[in-house]
């Protein structure tokens, strides 16, 4: 069985993973690369398989960098089905259809700015229109259902504990007469996390995809972070200010809203006005409160008592603009809580513009900020930003609390690791920085014996490799990515440098900032891997 990396390696976005099983091919997820233009590129690189052929998607939840290529596919042919949870379905109803008024949106700037630059015409990655008609071919199944979906592949979904409706997924195929499991842990939740329930565990597997987004921190206890948060609203309510949230309109937004919620009515908190001003986070809400059957135990207590943990007194919906331009002039102290939440894009930069500069607002990040963002370089202590063509100074408050995230921590991922028994399993980790995904690998490698490793991107292998020991040699040579000559390679490295400097040069000549502390890190990092490469040669 054969598979090829196709996102989701060495960076957090993007995730796909193609398999295929000899003429069975198939995806686990189809997402959209985010965080930069570099990155964003390969959403149009030409994928290794026809959409065609594929057979079936299986989908682990609605995040656009898990399902945000599914309508691409679906217009260049798809016509098999995309397995997912039902309210992976129904969040992946409004989710992409917004997706898709995005890239039409960016569509439409680009040829604005490109036709004064006499540019060609650019096209959206795919229309609302193409969204709603990749719905058609969702086929929604039950946690814990086995499904059989070819002869030699059956599937099972189970809880991830990440966001509603979110899954694990375990695969077993049949590979020369003998049964192998691979599992897929998705994006992992807390084990504590608010509405949704824990992950499952997970016991038996051959081979392993882990996810390790937060595979190099601990977070600090739910209980702890909500506290810090109390603090910061009473003291911004004391000095008559604002605390400005960035939040995924998914879980993180229906997250904040339930401890809010639940600190009003404890008397924690006195009633504030909270505004929820993005209306995807809106449409999901309503999602949320249409699929209780995935909360958990403590959430349905809270609603069979009479109560609606996704509402508060005083909560205000904002659909429109001018809804959302009306926060800004109400004078009461009060709660934004907006999208999207890595501040790249969406309503939260219209506050940000007018909070930032504010000594006495608060800005809480509560999400993960991937590099290249915005949300990054607020986390990373920059001075000043360029919003909507301004130049703002970073004055207010900027606090980061990790406790309210929908990933697991390098504990949280251990723990769910060490219930897999099998002592010869293969654990491929993948959603992460690079750094942090190669710190994971070693840390479960030295803890659990299992064989670790950190794929490339585009990087072929084949699995089980001692059951297809006895297939031709030709066949295998096959699965190994075509390379293009070193030559080839070298030569473009070399012209890459020279224009690097070439702009540095250009940089400090104009008397720009040429010595940015995040371009000598990674310069390092590029000078630490020749190094590394040169020894290997030697
Ligand atoms: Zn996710
Ligand atoms: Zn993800």
């Amino acid at each position: 069985m054969r598979v090829e990396f196709l996102g989701g390696v060495r960076t957090v976005t993007g995730s796909a993973t193609l398999l295929e099983k000899g003429s069975l091919k198939w995806l686990v997820d189809c997402g959209m690369f985010q965080g930069g233009k570099e990155l964003e590129k390969r959403n149009w690189k030409i994928q290794p398989y026809q959409a065609k052929d594929l057979l079936f998607i299986l989908l682990t939840h609605a995040h656009i960098d898990h399902s945000g290529l599914i309508p691409k596919l679906v217009k260049e042919g798809f016509r098999g089905k995309v397995i997912c949870t039902k309210a992976t379905r129904d969040l992946c109803e409004v989710m992409l259809q917004d997706s898709g008024r995005i890239q039409e949106m960016e569509a439409e700037w680009q040829n604005r700015k490109g036709k004064r630059a006499g540019k060609g015409e650019a096209v959206p990655l795919y229309t609302a229109k193409d969204a709603e008609k990749s719905l058609r071919t969702f086929q929604p199944v039950s946690y814990g259902e086995i499904i059989q979906l070819a002869e030699a592949v059956k599937v099972r979904f189970q809880d991830a504990g990440h966001i509603l409706g979110s899954a694990i997924i375990e695969i077993w195929v049949q590979e020369r007469g003998e049964e192998k499991k691979i599992v897929f842990s998705g994006d992992l939740g807390n084990f504590d996390q608010p509405i949704v329930r824990d992950p499952s565990i997970v016991e038996e597997g051959d081979v392993l995809w882990l996810e390790s987004t937060y595979g190099d921190r601990l977070h600090k206890s739910r209980e702890e972070t909500v506290q810090e948060l109390l603090k910061i609203v009473q003291e911004a309510i004391s000095h008559r200010a604002k605390v400005v949230i960035p939040a995924f309109a998914v879980e993180r937004t229906q997250d904040i809203i339930y401890t809010l919620g639940q600190s009003i009515r404890s008397g924690a908190l006195p009633p504030i006005p909270v505004y929820i001003d993005s209306p995807l986070a809106i449409s999901a809400t309503e999602i949320f409160k249409k699929n209780p059957d995935c909360f958990d135990r403590e959430t349905q207590k809270i609603l069979s008592g009479g109560e609606n943990p996704l509402e508060i007194p005083g909560i205000v919906y904002t659909r429109t603009t001018e809804e959302s331009k009306a926060i800004n002039e109400d004078p009461r102290p009060g709660i934004i809580v907006s999208a999207s939440g890595m501040c790249d894009s969406g309503r939260i930069r219209h506050h940000l513009k007018h909070h930032l500069w504010r000594e006495e607002s608060h800005i809480v990040i509560i999400g993960y900020q991937a590099e290249g963002t915005l949300g990054r370089r607020i986390v990373d202590g920059t001075k000043t930003v360029r919003l909507f063509g301004e130049e703002i100074a970073v004055k207010a408050h900027i606090h980061t609390l990790g406790g309210f995230s929908a990933h697991a921590d390098q504990k949280g991922l251990l723990d769910w690791v060490s219930h897999l028994r099998n002592p010869q399993m293969e654990v491929l980790i993948n959603h992460g920085e690079e750094k942090i995904s190669m710190g994971l690998s070693q840390l479960v490698s030295e803890r659990f014996h299992f064989k670790t490793s950190v794929p490339q991107w585009r990087e072929k292998r084949v699995l089980f490799r001692e059951a297809e020991k006895e297939m031709p040699e030709g066949e295998v040579k096959e699965a190994l990515p075509p390379e293009e000559p070193l030559s080839v390679l070298l030569n473009r490295l070399d012209r890459r440098y020279k224009r690097l400097r070439r702009k540095l040069k250009t940089k400090k000549k104009k008397g720009e900032d040429a010595d940015h502390p995040r371009w000598w890190r990674q310069l390092g990092e590029v000078h630490q891997k020749l190094e590394e490469l040169e020894k290997e040669i030697e």
